[in-house]
């Protein structure tokens, strides 16, 4: 949005197999306009994931130098393993320019995100309809094995646990509607007064309206 003062930094938690990504997905097939930071990750690639789209799959040493040099913004051990960062300069560059970028991040970056940035950024938590529906959904996409799945159901309870950070929640039951909510929260922090550029719009008008009394 072109008259949007201040980018946004949209931030969007919950557990694995929750759906984010697949809300997401859908968010920016309909707002092409909207950045997604692509994380950095030790993590191991799998299956059909992809080197600079999915994940920046880096070494143990790789992250390392990118934590000490400063160019993560926030970075944390997740799952009790692998580490993740978002990228600093994408998600400045982003705010600076006015635009949207989504993060996909754990509860400890949302955490590191909102100490530094306060409101300019806005944190989301997608949350299960049922501990089931959790369970089902990470079973059903056959992406962990039997030992992962279990180290993603802890890492679960812990971002459950931290709910109360968040700005707004969501809950994934029917997926369509899980997108217009994420879509309609997007919405309306967009036009926030503090983020709308009113001054130059109340400037505009009043200066319309000047020259029209004069005129008149
Ligand atoms: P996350 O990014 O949170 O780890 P995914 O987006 O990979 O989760 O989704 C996990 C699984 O749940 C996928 O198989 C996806 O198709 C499915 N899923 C996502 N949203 C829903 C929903 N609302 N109802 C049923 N299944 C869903
Ligand atoms: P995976 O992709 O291994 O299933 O899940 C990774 C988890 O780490 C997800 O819950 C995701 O939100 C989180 N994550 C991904 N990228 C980042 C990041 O850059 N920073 C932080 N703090 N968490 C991340």
């Amino acid at each position: 949005m072109s008259d949007c003062r201040s980018g946004i930094l949209l931030v969007v938690s919950g557990p694995s197999g929750v759906g984010k990504g697949t809300v997401i997905r859908a968010l920016l097939e309909s707002n092409r306009d909207i950045e997604l930071s692509v994380s950095c990750t030790t993590r191991v690639p799998r299956t059909g994931e992809r080197d600079g789209e999915d994940y920046r799959f880096v070494s143990e040493a790789e992250f390392e130098q990118l934590r000490e040099s400063g160019q993560l913004l926030e970075w944390a051990q997740v799952h009790n393993q692998d580490s993740y960062g978002t990228p600093r300069q994408p998600a400045e560059e982003a705010l600076a320019a006015g635009h949207t970028m989504v993060l996909e991040i754990d509860y400890q970056g949302a955490k590191s995100v909102r100490e530094q940035l306060g409101e300019r950024a806005v944190l989301v938590f997608v949350a299960p309809p049922s501990w089931q529906a959790l369970i089902d959904r990470l079973a059903k996409r056959r992406t962990e094995s039997a030992e992962a799945l279990k180290v993603r159901l802890a890492s679960a309870r812990r971002e459950i646990g931290n709910m109360e950070m968040y700005d707004y929640v969501i809950l994934n039951d029917e997926l369509g509607e899980a997108v217009a909510s994420l879509r309609a929260i997007l919405k309306a922090e967009q036009h926030a007064i503090t983020r709308f550029d009113w001054q130059q719009l109340q400037q505009a008008l009043l200066d319309q309206a000047d020259e029209a009394a004069g005129e008149a």
